[in-house]
Order: C-alpha cells, then sequence, then structure tokens
C-alpha cells in the first residue's frame, strides 16, 4: 500500500498541485514582435507565476534554470533550446507568453544528477531552482497564490559535491589566481609573483600558495582544477586562457573587487574555527585575496551555505619539486598523452583501495616534495609496510571497504547529505579503529614510524560518543534520501517507535477494513486502494456498484467518483483510519528528520577532526598502496639527500616495465645512469663517463633513447613523491626543477607540434634551469632543416653545460653531436647496444659508454617494412655519400667545414659575449638623418672599429 499521499504528489505537471506556473495562458497578451526563445520583461498581463519565473531567471542570467515543477525540474524559453539541444531531449512547447508560444523541456529529478553532468561537462552552468514550500501551504493563502520557489545551488564544474557528478579517485578544485594590482603599464615579467588559492567543496581539501608568472601554467596543471575563477584581465590574457583549457578546467571571471584579502581573512578564520590564522603559518595578503575570491565564490554557488574547510596546505615553490606544464604533459604523470589515465605514472603505481587513497596518490604524485627529510618520513612509512606483509595485507583489507568520509561530511555541511552519508561516517569511524588496532597490534618491537605512528594518532581523533551514537541510530543498510525515511534504527527513540507501531497497526487495521465491507457487501472484488488524489477509497467494478448505491449499504457507502469500469466510494470509517495513518506516517517521518538533524549537527561539531580521521585513512591506503606497489614490482627504497648526486642503478621504465609484462612481450632491459658522478662510484664498463653531467644518448630509431629518459625522470618523481622506485639502487641529490621536452617531429600527439612551440619550450629550460635541475632533452632539434637543427642540438648542449650547469640528459640522432664530449669536460656519450644480424638489426636496449657510429635508419627501414628496392637503393646513395664526405678536400668531415663548428671550437662556445663597440656604434645610427655622405662616412667608421675588435686593440 501507498504510504503517504502527499509525497507521492504532483507525478507530472498535471497531476501537480499547481500547473506549470510560467506557462499559465494571458488572456490581454498584447501582440508584440519579441523572439520566442527570449522571455520579456515583466509586463502588464503577465501572470503572477510568470512573473516569479522571469525574476528568478533574470537573477541568473549566465545559467540554465532548472525550474522545479513536481518531479520535474522544467526549462523555459532559451535555456530550454540550449537544453534540450545539448542533452538530445525532446523540445516541446507549454502555453504562450505574450501570444508567443514557449518553448519548454524537462529532466526527471531523479534522473537529474545525470543530465547535470552531461550539462556540467559541456561547460553549462546551471541555477536549481527550487519549491520552497509545500503546495498545499501555497494554497492556504489563496486559490492563486504561488509556491515560493527560489534557487538554491548553482551548479558549476568546480562547485560539485554529489558522488555520481564526480569521479570518486579525482580533486576537483575550484582554483581562485590573484594577480595583484598590477600597477599600469607592468608587463607579465617572471618576478610578478600569483596568489592562487584552491578548494575542492566535495572534501575540503584546501591549498593557498603563491608562484612567480612564468611557473603560472605549471601550477595549474598541477591543481588541474575543474574550474578557475579569476579577473577579467587575467583571463583576457592569451597565454594563461592556453593553459587553463588544456588543463581542462572551466574559467569563469569574477568581479576584481571580490578578491578582497581582508574578507578572505575573516571568512577564513570563520571556516576554520580560529581567532589567528598563524598557526597555518604567514599569509601574504595576495594570498588572502585569493582565499577571499574563492570563499566568496564558494557562497555565491553554495547560496549561503559553508562547505568544511580542511587546514590549508601551503604550497611553494621552495618546498616541492617543480615541474612546467609541458613537462608534465610530456612525462604522462597523471594522464597520457591521449588523456586517459592508463598509460599514465599514475596508472601503473595507482595500488590504493579507495576513492580518498587514490586521490591523496595523485596529489603526492603531481606535487613531488624537495626537502630530504620530508621524503624520508614518506619513505619510511611505505617501508615499514613493505618490510611487513601481513600488516600490509590486513590493513588493505579493512581500507577496501572504508567509505568516502571528506565527501559526506562535506555534503552533510551543505545540507546535501542523505542517510548515507551519516552511514559512511559511522562505517569510516569504524574502519579507522580497526586500522588502529592493526597498527598497534602489527607493530614490531621496532615500533612504528612515526608517520604511522601520527596516523594512528590521528584516526582516532574522533570522540566515542559520535561512533557510538551513529551505531546506536542508523539501520544498517539506510536508503539514500532522506525525504522517505526508514534509517533510524527501532529501539533507538521510543518515540518513534510509538509512532511506527501506529502507523503499521492502522495499515492492518485497513485491510481488515476491506475484509469487513466484502463480507457486509459480498462483493469479492471490492478493494480498498489509494491514489494520490483522492488517498484512500473503496472500489467495485461498476457492474457490481448497485449493492453500495442502496440501503442499506448507503447509508454507509458515500459514492466519489464513477470511472469507466469501476466506481469509487468512501466510508467515515475509511476517513478516520486514513487520518491516523497519515497522522502516524508524519509524525514518523518528522521524527526521523529531527534525529537526521540531530545526527548532522553532532558530525558538524567534530568537523575538522572527522576531516583528520578522512585524511588519515586516504594517506594510509596511499602509503600501502606504494608498499604493495613496491613489493609487487620489486621497487628499492631509493637514497636522498642534499648532494647533487645521480646515480640510479637496475633502472627501469615504470609504465613500459608493466606494459611489457601484461602482454608477455619479454623483459624491460635495466639500464644504468650515473651523472655528476664526482660524488659516485663509476659504474662498471663506465670508466670514461664518471665525470659527467650530462650524456649524449645516440643510437638509431627505436634502440630505446627516448624510454631511458623518461625512466630516469620518472624515477625522480617518484622518489621525492616518497615512492619506492624501479631500480636495483638509486641515490638522488634532491632535483629543484624536472624539465622533460621531446623534439617536435616525436610530438605529433599533443597536436601542435611546431618547431616554434619546441624552440620557446626550450627557451624555457635554458632560461629556467639551475645547477640543482633535472633535464631531459629528447631529440631537440628535429623540426627544422637538419643543420639547423644540428646547430641548435650543438649550441643547447654547450648553453647547459656552462650556463645552467644541471644534470641532464640529451638524445639525438645527430651522431655528430657526439665530438661535444671530447671538447666539454662533463658531457658524457652513450650509446644504445644494437647488435647488427647480416644486414639486420637487433636491438638490445643496453645503455652503453661509446657513441653510435652510425644511424642505421636504412635496417629500421627495412624492419618496418619499406620495399627491398627502396632500401636497396637507400644503402647505395648512403655509400656514395659516405664516400664523398671523406674526400672532402682538406681531409677533415664535410661537416666540419661548417663555419657553426669552427666557430664552436673551444673557447668561442656559447659566447654569451658582452655587446662590440660595433654594435653599440650600429645602434646609434639613425639612418634616416643620414646624408649620403654621412651614410658613406659612417660605413668607414663601422669597418675601423670591427677591425680593431677583432685584432683586439
Ligand atoms: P627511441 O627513442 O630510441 O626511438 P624508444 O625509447 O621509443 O626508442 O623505444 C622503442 C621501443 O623499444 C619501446 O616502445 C619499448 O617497447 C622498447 N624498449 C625501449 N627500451 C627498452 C628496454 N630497456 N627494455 C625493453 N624494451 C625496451
Ligand atoms: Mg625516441
Amino acid at each position: 500500500m501507498v504510504d503517504d499521499a502527499k509525497k507521492r504528489r504532483g507525478k507530472r505537471p498535471s497531476a501537480s498541485a499547481e500547473a506549470h506556473p510560467p506557462v499559465t495562458t494571458h488572456r490581454q497578451t498584447a501582440p508584440n514582435e519579441t523572439s520566442h526563445t527570449k522571455p520579456p520583461l515583466a509586463a502588464p498581463g503577465v501572470t503572477p507565476s510568470m512573473a516569479q519565473f522571469l525574476e528568478i531567471k533574470a537573477a541568473n542570467p549566465d545559467c540554465l534554470l532548472f525550474y522545479r515543477m513536481g518531479d520535474f525540474y522544467e526549462l523555459f524559453f532559451e535555456d530550454a533550446v540550449a537544453a534540450a539541444q545539448a542533452l538530445g531531449i525532446v523540445l516541446t512547447k507549454r502555453g504562450k507568453h505574450l501570444g508567443e508560444d514557449i518553448p519548454m523541456c524537462g529532466v526527471p529529478i531523479h534522473r537529474a544528477d545525470e543530465y547535470l553532468q552531461r550539462l556540467i561537462r559541456q561547460g553549462f552552468r546551471v541555477a536549481v531552482c527550487e519549491q520552497l514550500e509545500d503546495p498545499a501551504e501555497a494554497r492556504k493563502r489563496g486559490s492563486k497564490a504561488v509556491v515560493r520557489r527560489d534557487v538554491v545551488r548553482l551548479v558549476t564544474p568546480g562547485t560539485l559535491t554529489e558522488d555520481s557528478l564526480l569521479d570518486a579517485k579525482a580533486r576537483n578544485y575550484l582554483t581562485a589566481v590573484f594577480d595583484g594590482p598590477r600597477g599600469s603599464g607592468g608587463d607579465a615579467s617572471a618576478a610578478v609573483m600569483l596568489a592562487l588559492a584552491s578548494l575542492d567543496i566535495s572534501t575540503g581539501e584546501f591549498e593557498v600558495g603563491e608562484v612567480a608568472a612564468a611557473d603560472l601554467p605549471g601550477e595549474i596543471v598541477r591543481l588541474s582544477p575543474s574550474e578557475v575563477i579569476a579577473a577579467d584581465r587575467l583571463l583576457g590574457d592569451e597565454h594563461v586562457r592556453r593553459w587553463i583549457d588544456i588543463a581542462g578546467a572551466a574559467a569563469t571571471p569574477v568581479p576584481a573587487a571580490s578578491f578582497d584579502s581582508l574578507a578572505g581573512e575573516r571568512l577564513l578564520k570563520v571556516r576554520l574555527g580560529v581567532a589567528d590564522l598563524a598557526a597555518f603559518g604567514a599569509f601574504s595578503r595576495a594570498e588572502l585575496a585569493a582565499v577571499g575570491a574563492l570563499l566568496k565564490y564558494v557562497e555565491l554557488t553554495q547560496i549561503g551555505k559553508a562547505p568544511c574547510l580542511r587546514p590549508p596546505r601551503r604550497a611553494t615553490p621552495a618546498n616541492r619539486l617543480v615541474i612546467d606544464a609541458a613537462s608534465r604533459a610530456s612525462l604522462e604523470l597523471l594522464r597520457s598523452l591521449g588523456g586517459e589515465k592508463s598509460g599514465s605514472l599514475l596508472g601503473a603505481i595507482d595500488r590504493t583501495v579507495t576513492g580518498p587513497g587514490a586521490r591523496e596518490l595523485a596529489a603526492r604524485l603531481s606535487s613531488p616534495l624537495r626537502e630530504p627529510d620530508a621524503i624520508g618520513r614518506r619513505l619510511d612509512a611505505v617501508g615499514y609496510l613493505w618490510g611487513d606483509e601481513l600488516l600490509r595485507h590486513d590493513l588493505r583489507g579493512t581500507l577496501r571497504g572504508a567509505p568516502d568520509i571528506a565527501r559526506a561530511i562535506s555534503r552533510l555541511a551543505l545540507q546535501r547529505g542523505g542517510p548515507r552519508d551519516l552511514a559512511a561516517v559511522r562505517d569510516g569511524l569504524a574502519s579507522a579503529a580497526a586500522c588502529t588496532r592493526i597498527l598497534e597490534n602489527g607493530g614490531s618491537s621496532i615500533g612504528l614510524p612515526d608517520t604511522l605512528a601520527d596516523i594512528a594518532h590521528r584516526l582516532t581523533g574522533c570522540s566515542a560518543p559520535l561512533a557510538d551514537i551513529l551505531v546506536r541510530a542508523l539501520i544498517d543498510a539506510p536508503p539514500h534520501q532522506r525525504r522517505d525515511g526508514g534509517f533510524v534504527r527501532a529501539g533507538f527513540r521510543a518515540e518513534l517507535d510509538e509512532a511506527r507501531a501506529l502507523r503499521d497497526d492502522s495499515r492492518q487495521v485497513m485491510a481488515a477494513l476491506e475484509a469487513k465491507y466484502v463480507e457486509a457487501s459480498g462483493l469479492k472484488s471490492l478493494k480498498v486502494r489509494h491514489n494520490n488524489i483522492l488517498g484512500y477509497y473503496i472500489e467495485v467494478p461498476a457492474a457490481q456498484s448497485r449493492p453500495l448505491m442502496s440501503e442499506p449499504l448507503a447509508a454507509t457507502f458515500r459514492h466519489r467518483q464513477t470511472m469507466a469500469g469501476a466506481v469509487r466510494f468512501t466510508t467515515a470509517e475509511l476517513v478516520e483510519i486514513e487520518g491516523r495513518i497519515v497522522a502516524s506516517a508524519d509524525r514518523a517521518l518528522a521524527l526521523e528528520q529531527d534525529i537526521f538533524g540531530e545526527l548532522a549537527a553532532a558530525i558538524a561539531a567534530e568537523e575538522q577532526a572527522l576531516g583528520e580521521v578522512g585524511a588519515a585513512l586516504a594517506e594510509l591506503d596511499c602509503e600501502a598502496g606504494l608498499a604493495e606497489l613496491a613489493a609487487e614490482q620489486g621497487y628499492v627504497r631509493p637514497q636522498l639527500d642534499a648532494t647533487t648526486a645521480f646515480e640510479i642503478r637496475g633502472g627501469r621504465h615504470p609504465v613500459v616495465e608493466q606494459a611489457l609484462k601484461a602482454s608477455k612481450a619479454g623483459a624491460f632491459i635495466e639500464n644504468d645512469c650515473v651523472l655528476a658522478a664526482a660524488e659516485v662510484t663509476a659504474p662498471t664498463g663506465f670508466d670514461e663517463v664518471t665525470e659527467a653531467r650530462l650524456w649524449l644518448v645516440t643510437g638509431p630509431n627505436m634502440a630505446g633513447k627516448s624510454t631511458f629518459l623518461r625512466q630516469n625522470a620518472l624515477i625522480t618523481v617518484l622518489a621525492q613523491m616518497g615512492s619506492f622506485v624501479p631500480a636495483r639502487l638509486a641515490h638522488i641529490g634532491v632535483v629543484d626543477r624536472l624539465f622533460s621536452r621531446v623534439g617536435a617531429a616525436d610530438d605529433l600527439a599533443r597536436g601542435r607540434s611546431t618547431f616554434m612551440v619546441e624552440m620557446v619550450e626550450t627557451a624555457a629550460i635554458l632560461n629556467q634551469a639551475t645547477d640543482r635541475s633535472l633535464v631531459i632533452l629528447d631529440e631537440i632539434g628535429r623540426g627544422t632543416a637538419t643543420f639547423d637543427g644540428l646547430s641548435i642540438a650543438w649550441a643547447v648542449v654547450e648553453y647547459l653545460h656552462e650556463v645552467n650547469r644541471c644534470r641532464a640528459l640529451f638524445a639525438t640522432h645527430y651522431h655528430e653531436l657526439t665530438a661535444l664530449a671530447g671538447r666539454l669536460a662533463e658531457v658524457a656519450n652513450v650509446t644504445m647496444d644494437v647488435k647488427e644480424w647480416r644486414d639486420d638489426i637487433v636491438f638490445l636496449h643496453k645503455v652503453k659508454p661509446g657513441a653510435a657510429d652510425r644511424s642505421y635508419g636504412i635496417q629500421v627501414a627495412r624492419l618496418a617494412g619499406l620495399p627491398k628496392p627502396v632500401t636497396t637503393r637507400a644503402g647505395e646513395v648512403l655509400a656514395l655519400l659516405e664516400k664523398s664526405e671523406s674526400k672532402a678536400p682538406d681531409g677533415e668531415a664535410l661537416l666540419t667545414d661548417l663555419p657553426l663548428f669552427a666557430a664552436a671550437r673551444p673557447k668561442s662556445h656559447v659566447s654569451v659575449a658582452a655587446a662590440s663597440p660595433v654594435d653599440d656604434a650600429l645602434a646609434a645610427l639613425n639612418p634616416d638623418e643620414l646624408t649620403p655622405k654621412g651614410a658613406l662616412d659612417a660605413l668607414y667608421r663601422l669597418k675601423e672599429l670591427a677591425r680593431r675588435n677583432r685584432d683586439g686593440d
């Protein structure tokens, strides 16, 4: 039997108490020419309900308006046109406004999340307008009264909270970027600092920091927000805008005035519940301004409801491994170049078993650390769990069932939570308690490392009464929605038990009443039924209705409705019992809602402690997952310190290795990489390269150069995020900045593989890399003609060696470059070993000292299936070319005759030369002002200056 008539009301508008107000027809509409999709402003003749709609729509012009009508959200006018197209749903029309048809479409509320998600993905913002009172309430004010409605929430990409709209394993940041009150004429030089504040309102995760303008793209890609808010001016910057797009974020302009540092400070104190922010470190004015705009936007979209806020993570370039945007993409840290998680480093290392654990892992991977001690503490935890398989297994087993506490408490704080969220807190606390027990019992005699002891401590930070009341109050598996009740456990509250008993008794009484009437009338087909409009009624087939309409039964049965095949009646007793059912059901429901409120309040009171429990569970899952990975894949603990050592023995590429394993395509060949070797012993067989900081890697295509380069960058990222690494030994002096570039011709996947982009990115490296940086350059200079490319590659190597003095790996197919090893002290040649077999080659994927003597291009072409006549002919041409080269007039190779290489001999390479007097004199000339004689004089003067300059006098 259906219980409460009120809640089932309003099927489709026809059944709704108030049928489609915005479209009620207008008797006195004046003819007009307004476009039919544009709602004209309120005009005479507009009904009150239409006026209400227009007013709400006018207040939210940049959003699609989801207008609640019974069990549907409906959209009207141009919103309907846009949504129908975006969602592929039927566009209909409903009524007229000022003489024109009104376009309309609707989505049922129980599928609203799904439609919302699709609209948000397509870049729409949605204002959700709810009925704020029961239509019955409105009717009390008069038959024409309009149900009160208002927007309760703006749904934007950066302010989602529903599980169905979010990826459980990904953070959903809203990021405010503040570029300060830029003075007039100030250009975006690298020294300008920008402040960023990011909040995931679905978890309360919160991060504040400053970066140099030049690092903004990297920071945006690192945070990878869903939505960026900033002042118009900043969003107008094409460069900034491009990186926001690449990061996949929506860009939302907000008024410059909302970047108010005083408001930010005040809101932050309130939200964190502190009188002084000092405990969280010092915030700059700019950071507080970004926080101000962020929290203001949250208020605006959540219509005053305040989300949870966890203590801010402070992200500064000084304590992070800085990786710029292009390197992040090229190293495929969180996403492969195709945009997928699979194929990325994250995809290869994720062994977490919970959503929060996966989010923590992704956060650590995108922000590796720089301080050896901080990294060491993480490694201690991973190492401990790696070493104790039983403990790890137990913990992971327990974590597997742990719910997402952070998202549950956030929904509750935003008054969007349901009984399942209460249960998530209950079950989360149970998991936390179980993990603490396992950690404490499983701890060996050495005791837990600090990180794990701290986690165990935070896991128990919540009060026992909270866990207890949730266990007692909630049934095991409560429903999703709170509105229908049925989630409080019997025996929790006597009053509720009473109301429920009464309600259920009355239902039995109703069944008994039916039996009684069947007996009295002798009609076996008599039924007590229920619908939303009539409530309870008695129904008999029309053909048998006569006895009930005639004495004596007519005295009891009152006729209500005649249908096609049936007649409906009621009785005084039925009405009375119905009243009891409705009253007791209402009372039970009201009591459950009260209890929900009490439980939610108890949770809110411990919001910060619960946040810690959730965070500690996430960290534990992340660390146990990394330990599992290390055990499964045979990773080792890296050694990190403040030296500039870089010694990787037996290193492997974490992603390629697993891919090879999965496809059973043979074993991955491990390789050493030893840079800045003064601080380490030479690898066996690498005697001649011990001093090198920069390795030139040559070898034919497909030999494994790119794989080797990347594996060393990825090992660095893994080590500094606090993970074990795929190697037999790794000793890394912490890296401050990591750069990775792939030459344009190799970079087609990004779809913008122009030589220009390659050069812009190379310039960024040369301008930013320090002697603590690690630089990976893969085939730089490919995107242009051979000699250009070779020359650029040559000069770049010299600059890295002389000026940046960073650790670097440089792969190239120009073996001419290998000559540099003889000229530059800290450059060494290594090459990918290949075996020649008759006319074919076999790739050994092994790095060995020395230079490739040839590129094997023809052999590779043969492997690739080029027709035999082509490869044969190519072989002949090559032989010819080689012969002519060796017969160059002065006996030297053709190449060394090039002016560039003559100029590039020691001493003259990389002349960061001061401007010569000739340059100065030239700059001083203004040809427009010269007479013909003056011009001639100037020419003689310049020639003389040039001569003196050359002769050094
Ligand atoms: P290159 O950059 O020299 O053209 P890649 O690094 O792209 O070569 O490698 C080509 C292929 O060789 C890779 O896709 C990978 O499958 C395989 N490969 C590379 N290095 C190794 C290795 N160390 N062990 C096994 N296979 C490897
Ligand atoms: Mg390559």
